[in-house]
């Protein structure tokens, strides 16, 4: 059933989870694509000069995105943490070597929306600390205006962040047009974290400074992250290497493998990509939608991405369970299938189909049919006892889980 690509999972001990959460951290990413498993494979054996690395890296990061310049860094988070201590220290080795101490610099300061806040499996105000800067909150959860923004900035702000992501908040927050004019008038550069945003020119475009993304998403890269945007300030950023971004390194295969994810990227049939996810999709929706308790739908991607997920809404009265009980039964199953769960209290979860192997796509429809059929009319655990036990199991590493 499975298909014949080398699994390295059982050698290890490790079971073999299907993904229809998206990519996250938590499952290892994405599906790496064959241009950058092949480019890292070449460059392991052999010595680079790393700076040289680097000014390729710029290059290609900057014809994928329009940027006078770009960056690789170790993640998207470690992006944030050094274009936000490069908008600190700018090309100044001595400041950079005193930061997280930000004594005798005239700014430290980065502002960002209170309802851009997130956590992204870490508080995005915390890669923000990390450069030693303080953090300023912009306006209220669900109410963020253009003069609040004026109001936050002040004589010590160096940045600000931008975050677009479906955990932001959806509503009452400064377009990214108003809120780099705003920044502008002031003199203030605005980073945009899209780590997960396909868009790899619109935000530079729209008058962003900077804009940081993961290597190892939608890209199909290795772990690593992408800054890119205005000279200056990706230099600054790149020479954190030899300061705080030293902890955050990525050595050769992560620049190799980002730089040929980019590439990839310009020559991939995305036309071919998207009619494969729609055909997972409705596969997906004529068998569930099928299933007594079960109400499914195709919903856009919040933040506008080209791509869509099955919505599947658990009726309780209809289903003999909830959500969140089937959510938990399919991790814990055989094959374990891990769905997007993150709205799960509203009654449902989300199928992603843009990391699947081939054969995936029906084993997760009859995986969610059996497991529907194994658990209904037996009592469901609440919401929190479940979040309690992660919770518990977390802190219990490296116990088993
Ligand atoms: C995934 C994500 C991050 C973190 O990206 P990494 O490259 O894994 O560090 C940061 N911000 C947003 C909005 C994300 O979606």
């Amino acid at each position: 059933m499975l298909s014949n690509r080398p699994d390295i999972r059982p050698e290890l001990g490790l079971r073999r989870v299907i993904n229809v959460s998206g990519t996250m951290t938590s499952l290892g990413a994405s599906i790496v694509v064959p241009e950058a498993v092949e480019r890292i494979g070449r460059i392991l054996t052999e010595f680079v000069e790393i700076g040289d690395l680097h000014r390729k890296a710029s290059a290609v990061i900057a014809a994928a995105t329009g940027a006078e310049a770009g960056t690789i860094t170790a993640s998207a988070s470690a992006g944030i943490s050094v274009a936000v201590a490069g908008c600190l220290t700018g090309a100044d080795l001595a400041r950079i070597e005193r930061l997280p101490d930000t004594d005798g610099l005239e700014r430290d300061e980065v502002v960002i929306q209170m309802g851009h806040m997130v956590h992204y499996g870490a508080p995005v105000e915390q890669a923000i600390r990390l450069a030693g800067a303080k953090v300023v909150p912009v306006g209220t959860a669900t109410h963020a205006r253009p003069y609040h923004l004026e109001g936050a900035i002040g004589p010590r702000t160096a940045a600000a962040v931008y975050v677009v992501s479906h955990h932001a908040v959806g509503y009452g927050q400064i377009p990214l047009p108003v809120f780099c004019r705003v920044c502008r008038e002031k003199g203030v550069p605005v980073v945009v974290d899209a780590a997960s945003e396909y868009d790899l020119k619109g935000f530079l475009a729209a008058g962003a400074d900077l804009a940081i993304y993961s290597a190892h998403k939608f890209l199909g890269g290795p772990t690593a992250g992408i800054v890119a945007g205005r000279k200056d300030l990706v230099r600054a950023a790149y020479l954190q290497n030899f300061g705080i971004g030293r902890g955050m390194k990525v050595g050769k295969e992560g620049i190799v493998g980002a730089m040929a994810a980019l590439e990839a990227w310009e020559r991939r049939d995305h036309a071919a990509v998207r009619a494969l996810e729609r055909s997972h999709l409705a596969l997906w929706q004529e068998r569930l939608g099928a299933l007594p308790g079960l109400r499914v739908s195709v919903v856009p991607d919040p933040t506008q991405n080209p791509l869509e997920r099955l919505k599947v809404e658990v009726v309780p009265e209809a289903a003999g369970t909830t959500a969140w009980a089937l959510a938990a039964a399919l991790a814990a199953g055989e094959p374990p299938v891990i769905v997007r769960d993150h709205e799960v209290e509203h009654g449902h979860f989300y199928l992603d189909p843009c990391n699947l192997h081939p054969e995936e796509a029906p084993i997760v429809a009859e995986t969610i049919a059996r497991t529907l059929e194994s658990i209904r009319g037996r009592p469901s655990p609440t919401l929190e006892d479940l979040r309690e036990r992660a919770h518990w199991r977390l802190l219990a590493w490296p116990d088993p889980a």
